[in-house]
């Protein structure tokens, strides 16, 4: 077999193990659990998971999605989460190689990953990601060549500030609370990763694919304009477009008829 083949599988099944501890963060974190200890376990009858039942992705398959003691099923959140991180994780490598960018925007993503699935069932992003996402975003970007550690502060500063004035704009408007403080933190460790270019790209790329979500849910659900989708998976998913495509777009922009 070819070796970069080979490579790229590894990457596929590294991603996949890594997505089965991100499940653990996602699942232990809100409520403040070590994500460390105790090994895992059915939710329902505690029968502890065994290695050969923690395949990722395979097991879930296997057991149809139920625990092998009691039966219970088992969220396919589990699976999905692993699937996510493997893929991403073998397009990052495709695209960026075994290099410091690559493992810095590895780590970058597993982090969406949990904030994203967090925020969908508990509405809360959790500080110890974001906080630390921007002291590692800004401690990185003096090793990587064409981001600076100026450019990752004006992406803290131009990230954070964005939706700052923009929740508060809002509330001094509807005298309602629209955007979390969560929110901001974290397009202000996107911005630390990315820098200040990032910002207006992944504001536009969230607020668009977020418009079209959240218009499609209210008219299949049928409900007026009360409904709450938190915003944090919409950056998440829109810094990982940047990540991809961030570069031709704002190339293809900056470029417009000419
Ligand atoms: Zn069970």
């Amino acid at each position: 077999m070819p070796m970069p083949f080979l490579l790229n599988v590894f990457a596929f099944i590294f991603g996949a193990l890594v997505g089965s501890f991100l499940n653990v963060c996602i699942c232990r974190m809100p409520e403040g659990a070590s994500v460390v200890s105790p090994p895992s376990h059915c939710p329902r009858c505690g029968h502890r998971i065994r290695f050969y039942d923690n395949i990722p992705i395979v097991s879930w398959l296997l057991l149809r999605g139920k625990c092998r003691a009691c039966r219970a099923p088992i969220s396919p959140q589990y699976p999905l989460v692993e699937l996510i991180t493997a893929l991403l994780t073998l397009f990052l490598f495709m695209k960026f190689g075994p290099t410091f960018a690559f493992a810095v925007l590895f780590l970058f993503c597993s982090a969406m990953v949990v904030i994203t699935f967090i925020d969908l069932e508990h509405y809360i992003i959790p500080d110890v990601i974001t906080l630390s996402g921007i002291a590692i975003g800004f401690a990185c970007s003096f090793f990587i060549p064409g981001l600076g550690w100026k450019n990752s502060l004006l992406g803290i500063l131009a990230g954070g500030g964005s939706l700052y004035l923009v929740a508060t704009l809002y509330q001094l408007f509807t005298g309602k609370e629209g955007m979390g403080g969560g929110d901001i933190k974290l397009l202000a460790m996107m911005g630390a990763f990315f820098g200040w270019r990032a910002v207006p790209f992944i504001i536009f790329a969230s607020s668009l694919i977020g418009s079209v979500i959240g218009i499609t849910v209210m008219l299949v659900q049928k409900k007026d304009a009360k409904l709450a989708i938190p915003f944090g998976p919409f950056l998440a998913l829109g810094a990982i477009l940047y990540i991809f495509f961030g570069r031709q777009v704002l190339h293809w922009y900056l470029h417009m008829g000419r």
